[in-house]
Order: structure tokens, then sequence, then C-alpha cells
């Protein structure tokens, strides 16, 4: 077994890492405890409708094609990737609605309907923002990053001001935007990793600078397309794929990782072994809310006491609170991807992130993919994913007792908001809580984004590659760097193959 990697969990970050290594020559093996891969990014198929579960919006789609690139194949081989015109319709309270188009000058025409001086504005925004990008790119995204050794190049020493790490997101917004309404929709990228505007470093400006120059994207099918094509991919190469088989506790010995022991009571011995799941629950396990105690509660790896102190002090991006409807009909003013506004945005990430309770008047996402993929949802019928952002599980929240409650509020918001008689049209219906985000994968208190970055710190906070106190042992997806989403999951796999074939001629 010894030039052979284990991987746990085949989220994105693990199935990245999988194909990095394996195009190394490496052998590996992925354990995965649910039925199937991509664990975020995951399907479901009822009743004759299709809905993807997780991510729904891809941006950077260039890691993707790099990906298939490194392996020597054409992405195009595997998945068709399509831009989605408007990226996404706004919608608010008052009925003004706005279309974020990817063709310039369609843009700029719509700007200009709701502000004429914010055309500028987003000009002046970009060229901002493409500085944040140049530095943040080098520096977090596109190199292996194990803290503040790699991060203080002397690049980023001289040019760290252009980073605007001391404002908010909201702040810097305001300063570019005078429309209340596009400052809303600029405050919005700060969610792509789970956390609030107001909170935010500016930094994170750089998310709507990708999204504005790069185009939002879908993948024909469905998201999890992306899944399929990983695995498949994956094996190609050579590696091993496990599903349905849990790993209870990692093999360390004397700070040395040597493999994994699954449910099944199997040893399984390796030269390394990279942890795609939460790195909270690897170090700190998980205390279980309103879900029956099993041992999945247990940690990975028991025995490090400070860094599962350290582990449990990091705060978590937010949670998530999902609708999925099929309807016996469509409605023809939404776009792909719609956003149905609150009416007041600061109240409500308080409400998420200060408090810990439901925003009363939440902000929410409807993913319409049955109209960019017919076969979604019966002819004449469309599927509605519906996500609303909601605090991770905390003692102030019984999402047994106040599921109910809570979807009828987000419903009769979409009602008043223009989807008339919602609720006489369902013809299936499922919901996902926060609490089945952290049954299913493990993902502690149901964070859908790993970490928040709700700090100027966290990015320096987040767990690294390498961990720290056992040797062997790497950490790759959302939870570790570069962060969560898609681009950042697929980046980190490869850092982390990276990271290993770097140890691997140290020990040689
Ligand atoms: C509702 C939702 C919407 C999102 N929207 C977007 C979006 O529009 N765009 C975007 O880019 N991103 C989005 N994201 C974020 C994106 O999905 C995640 O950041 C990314 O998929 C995380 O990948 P990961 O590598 O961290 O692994 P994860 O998806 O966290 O996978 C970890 C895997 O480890 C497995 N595992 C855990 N414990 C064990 C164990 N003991 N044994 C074996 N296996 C184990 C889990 O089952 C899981 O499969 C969204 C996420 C959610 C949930």
């Amino acid at each position: 077994m010894d030039d052979t990697t284990i991987i746990v969990g085949a989220g994105l970050g693990g199935l990245s890492a999988a194909i990095h290594l394996a195009i190394q020559g490496q052998r590996v093996i992925v354990f995965e405890k649910n039925e199937r891969v991509g664990g975020k990014l995951n399907i479901v198929q009822e009743a004759r409708y299709i809905f993807d579960t997780g991510p729904s919006l891809l941006t950077m789609p260039w890691t993707i094609r790099e990906t298939f690139t490194a392996a020597g194949r054409n992405v195009e081989d595997y998945l068709e990737l399509l831009p989605v015109e408007p990226t996404c319709r706004y919608f608010w309270p008052d009925n003004t609605q706005f279309n974020a188009w990817q063709q310039l000058p369609l843009l700029t025409q719509e700007i200009a309907r709701l502000e004429p001086a914010d055309v500028l504005g987003m000009f002046r925004f970009l060229h901002y923002s493409a500085q944040i990008y140049d530095i943040v790119a080098d520096a977090f995204l596109l190199r292996p990053f194990d803290g503040m050794r790699d991060l203080i190049t002397p690049d980023l020493v001289s040019k760290g001001w252009k980073i605007d790490a001391f404002r908010s997101v909201d702040t810097a917004v305001r300063s570019f935007f005078r429309s209340p309404y596009l400052q809303q929709i600029f405050n919005r990228y700060a969610t792509y990793n789970g956390s609030s505007p107001y909170l935010s470093p500016a930094t994170f400006n750089v998310i709507a600078y990708i999204e504005f120059t790069e185009g939002g994207w879908y993948i024909r099918g469905g998201m999890y397309e992306l899944g399929r094509a990983l695995l498949r991919l994956s094996q190609e190469l050579g590696v091993e794929v496990h599903t349905q088989t849990e790993v209870r506790s990692l093999i360390n010995e004397q700070g040395i990782a040597r493999g994994v022991r699954l449910s099944n009571g199997k040893q399984i011995e390796a030269a390394q072994v990279v942890v795609n799941a939460d790195p909270r629950y690897t170090y700190a396990g998980i205390s279980r809310r309103s879900h029956q105690l099993h041992h999945a509660d247990q940690p990975l790896l028991a025995g490090s006491p400070r860094i599962a102190r350290q582990m449990t002090r990091l705060e978590p991006s937010c949670a998530g609170f999902i609708i999925l409807l099929g309807i016996n009909r469509t409605y023809e003013q939404l776009a792909h991807h719609n956003i149905f506004f609150s009416q007041d945005y600061p109240r409500e990430f308080a409400a998420i992130f200060a408090k810990g309770v439901p925003a009363p008047d939440p902000t929410v996402y409807v993913c319409n993919t049955s109209l960019t993929d017919p076969h979604h949802a019966p002819p004449g019928h469309s599927n509605m994913f519906i996500l609303v952002n909601a605090p991770t599980l905390n003692a102030r929240v019984n999402w047994d007792r106040e599921v109910g409650n809570y979807r009828d509020v987000i419903l009769r918001k979409l009602e008043r908001m223009g989807l008339s008689d919602l609720r006489r049209h369902i013809v299936y219906e499922q919901i996902i809580t926060p609490a089945d985000f952290e049954a299913r994968y493990n993902a502690v208190g149901g964070a859908i984004y790993g970490l928040a970055s709700n700090s100027r710190f966290a990015a320096f906070l987040r767990p690294p590659l390498r961990a720290r106190d056992t040797k062997r042992l790497y950490f790759v997806g959302g939870g570790t760097h570069p962060g969560g989403g898609i681009p950042l999951a697929l980046l980190s796999g490869k850092a982390v193959a990276e990271r290993i074939k770097q140890d691997s001629h140290r020990i040689k």
C-alpha cells in the first residue's frame, strides 16, 4: 500500500484531488459515505422532476476545463458548459426588476434604467475589483497556500492596500453605486461564500468582478453532470471509488496518518490520507441537535484537543433552507436564476449571523432549470429549487418545529411578489433543512460553504491543506484553502495534489 492515497469523501474537492493525484501516477482510493459522489453537488429525481440540490451557478468555468486538460482530455467530451443569459433576474417588493445581462450593452442599459450615474459607477467598480483580482488570484487562488508564510509575499506587502481589506463589502459597494437596488445586488455576492456583506471585507468584491467579467454558467443536463463527469474521469485514470462506505476514523500512529478505519470494521493502510470532509467534524466531531445520534458524531481524528478547540471557534458559513417544488404550470416572468430580495437587507443578515434565527423576510433564490433543460419537468410543468440563507444549527431554532412555518413564509412571499397561486400548483415537494445538510454530508451545523469570511482574518484562520499536527494528513475542499464553491473546491484538489507531490519528493 506504499504509494496509495486514501481520500475521505467524494465531494468536488475530493474528486479533484483524486484526479490530480492519479495524473501523477499515484494509486488513489476514495471512500464516500453516501450512495453517490459529488457531496453537496447532489441531485433529486422524483415524480418526473429533476432538481440539483446543491450548487446551481457555475463561475470560473475554466477551473473545470483545466481539470480535464490536466488529464489530457477535452472537457467538451464530458460536459456542455452553457452561459446563462441573463445571469440572474432580480425582483423587489416594489415590483422593480433587473436583468443582470452578460452582454455589456444590455447590462449598461439596464443599469441606466435604475440610475444613470451608476453606469460610470459600474465601470469604476470593475476597474477597482480587477486590481483586487490580480492580487488575490495570485496570492490565494492559483498558488497552493499553507499559511501566513505563503501569503506574505513581497508583491502582497507592496500592493496589499489594494485588496481593500479594511472596509466591508457594503461600504465599498455604496461608494460606487447610488441606486439602493444596485447596492443590494452587488452586496449579494458576499453570500456566494456564505458570508454577510456587512461583515466580510471588501476584498470579496472580487466575486462580483469574476461573475461580471467571466459570466455565470450552467451545465447542460443539470449541475449534477459535473459529478458524473468527474467520476468518469477519475475512474478512467484508475481511481477506485467506493460509495456507501463511511470512514469511521483515521489511523494515526505517533502523529503520522497511516490509513483509515471504515464503519464496516475494515482497516485500510495508505501512504497519506486526504480528508474532504469538514475539518471541524474531522477534529471535533458533530453533536447532532435534531438527528438521532450515530457513530459519525465522533471526530475522525481524536486526540488533538487543542486543534479541536480552535476548530469549534471558527465561524461557519451560513446554512440553507431549501424547498424543491414540482409545479404543474410555468411562470413566464422567471429566468433560469431568480432572486426575490428582502425589504431590509441589513436586518436579514443580522437575523442569520448575529441572532442565529431564520430571517423573517428572507431573500429567496429560485432556480428554474426546466427553462434551460425541459426534461427536468413534464411538459407544461416546471421545477423550482428554492434556497434561502439560514443560520447554522443552534439552540434557538428547532427546525423540526419551524419547518412548516418557514416554508409558508417563503411561499407566501413568492406569491406576493408575482408567483400567483404558487401553493395551489404544487405537485411535488421536498424540504431540506440545515439539519439534513449536517446529517447527509457531515457539514457541521449544515454550513453550505464551509467557513464564513466575515472577518478580514478569516482567510488566515482556515485549516491549511497540510494538517498542522499530523504528518501525511491533508485537507481538501470548502473547509480549507482557498475556500467554498465549485471552482475553489476544484482548485483546492489541484493544490493538495501539488503539496503531496512536494512532500513525497522530500521523503524520498
Ligand atoms: C444549497 C447549496 C447551494 C450552493 N450553491 C453554489 C453555487 O451556486 N455555486 C457554487 O460554486 N457553489 C455552491 N455551493 C457550494 C458548493 O456546493 C460547495 O462549496 C462544494 O460542493 C463543496 O465541495 P467540497 O469539496 O468541500 O466537498 P463536500 O461537498 O462537502 O463533500 C464532502 C464529502 O465528504 C463525505 N464525507 C463526510 N464524512 C465522511 C466520512 N466519515 N466517510 C466518508 N465520506 C464522508 C460527504 O458525504 C461528502 O460527500 C452550494 C452549496 C449548497 C449546499
